[in-house]
């Protein structure tokens, strides 16, 4: 684990100085590799052979996302060590999020990649472990021999933080699914997943301009310069050394913990997820990751009963309550996504909804690729008040109004 510091890194209001962030990588990532020189440190990561996925978050615009100039950073040294650029694979869930964030989508291979999984695609089975059944984003499973993670050290309104972990939410196709308990055991479930955890060698987290609040959403008034870079080949550890840089600052600020908002370190302590970099690697033996082990007979087998219960559920006569449909009309501010997602553009919250899924609020839901608001016209506050109370007391009381 390695924090690297550099308070010149970034003047105010002035964009990142390319020169010292190259420096801050160097020191980090040769200090975890214990090698003589950088692009030495570089060479032990992969080989030229392979190809290497840089697993950016991009989710903030280019407020709060992964710096592209740490990107290019990083592609550069991984040049210099051998790979070559066509061997480059920045990736993260939508191409307009990587557009969003400054990076120059594109799926040519005769240079670096930029692809969202949704050009790139998604594995058709499922892949299971504990709680998590999701379909794995073709990159992270095709084309990737080797993943770094890149990362932003901010706060997460569900999940407390987002850093190392919870970043490969950005490898399944259904996210949304799984932001319920502060992510618990959710995060962890998913850096279970053999890919997962094969693949992603290092992590390199972007902490140039730290969020302590308001997060995932790019909210300025809760940034800080921080001006440096945390790497591990720990996620975990990653994780709880940016999770107490968080708190630390929400305690200066004079905010409360995230324990005491309920939204704790995002690792379920009942799951077997403490150190990956320690844990073995060969998890494809552990039977709890069913896509190898489970042919279509024990799926339908497990899935049959709880569609079934599902399908009486929702073909059972509807109870008489009061028809909502008056208060559902197609929503305003949102853009149409591909597989029937959506964005929702109502909030800087901004959240990405898959079919049959609502927002984070609630109040809003997608159907078949339409995004309908559920409380259109709803009255949401109502009591009875004396008008004297009111701003109105002594409003017009002169004489002229009596007859
Ligand atoms: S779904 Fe709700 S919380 Fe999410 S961006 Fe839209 S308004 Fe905001």
């Amino acid at each position: 684990m390695v924090i690297a510091r550099d308070p010149s890194l970034r003047a105010p209001g002035a964009s990142v100085d390319s020169a010292r962030l190259l420096n801050l990588l160097d020191r980090a990532v040769q200090s975890i590799y214990d090698a003589d020189s950088p692009v030495e440190a570089w060479k032990r990561i992969a080989r030229p052979s392979e190809v290497v996925g840089l697993k950016v978050n991009c989710l903030s615009g280019r407020g709060n996302s992964t710096n592209t100039i740490l990107v290019e950073a990083v592609c550069e040294r991984l040049q210099q060590a051998g790979i070559p650029r066509t061997n480059i694979v920045v990736w993260d869930r939508l191409n307009s999020d990587l557009d969003a964030a400054g990076f120059p989508v594109s799926s040519r291979k005769d240079r670096i990649r930029y692809i969202g999984n949704d050009a790139a695609g998604y594995e058709t089975d499922l892949s299971i472990y504990g709680s998590v059944g999701s379909l794995l984003s073709t990159t992270l499973t095709r084309t990737c021999d080797a993943v770094l993670n890149l990362p932003v050290l901010k706060d997460h309104g569900i999940v407390g933080v987002t850093m190392a972990l919870k970043n490969l939410f950005g490898a399944i196709h259904n996210p949304n699914k799984y932001h319920i308990a502060a992510g618990d055991p959710y995060v962890a479930d998913v850096n279970m997943l053999p890919p997962i955890r094969q693949k992603v060698r290092l992590t390199i987290c972007d902490a140039i301009a730290p969020q302590y609040e308001g997060g995932p959403s790019y909210m300025p008034q809760w940034s800080w310069p921080f001006n440096g870079i945390i790497a591990s080949r720990d996620p975990v550890a990653l994780d709880y050394t940016g999770w107490q840089i968080i708190e630390q600052k929400r305690a200066e600020k004079g905010i409360e913990p995230l324990r005491a908002v309920k939204r704790e370190r995002p690792t379920s302590p009942g799951r077997p997820i403490r150190s990956i970099s320690s844990a073995p690697t060969t998890p494809t033996s552990s039977k709890k990751w069913r896509s190898d082990t489970m042919d279509r007979r024990a799926f339908l087998k497990t899935a049959t009963l709880p569609c079934l219960a599902a399908c009486a559920a929702e073909n059972a006569p509807a109870k008489p309550a009061a028809n909502d449909a008056q208060f559902t009309i197609e929503a305003r501010f949102y853009e149409k996504l591909p597989y029937k997602k959506i964005k929702c553009k109502l909030c800087p919250r901004e959240c990405v909804i898959d079919d049959h899924e609502r927002g984070y609020c609630g109040v809003r839901e997608n159907r078949g690729g339409t995004y309908y608001s559920l409380v259109y016209s709803r009255v949401c506050s109502a009591h009875v008040d004396p008008i004297e109370k009111k701003p109105l007391f002594h409003f017009a009381p002169a004489p002229w109004r009596s007859p």
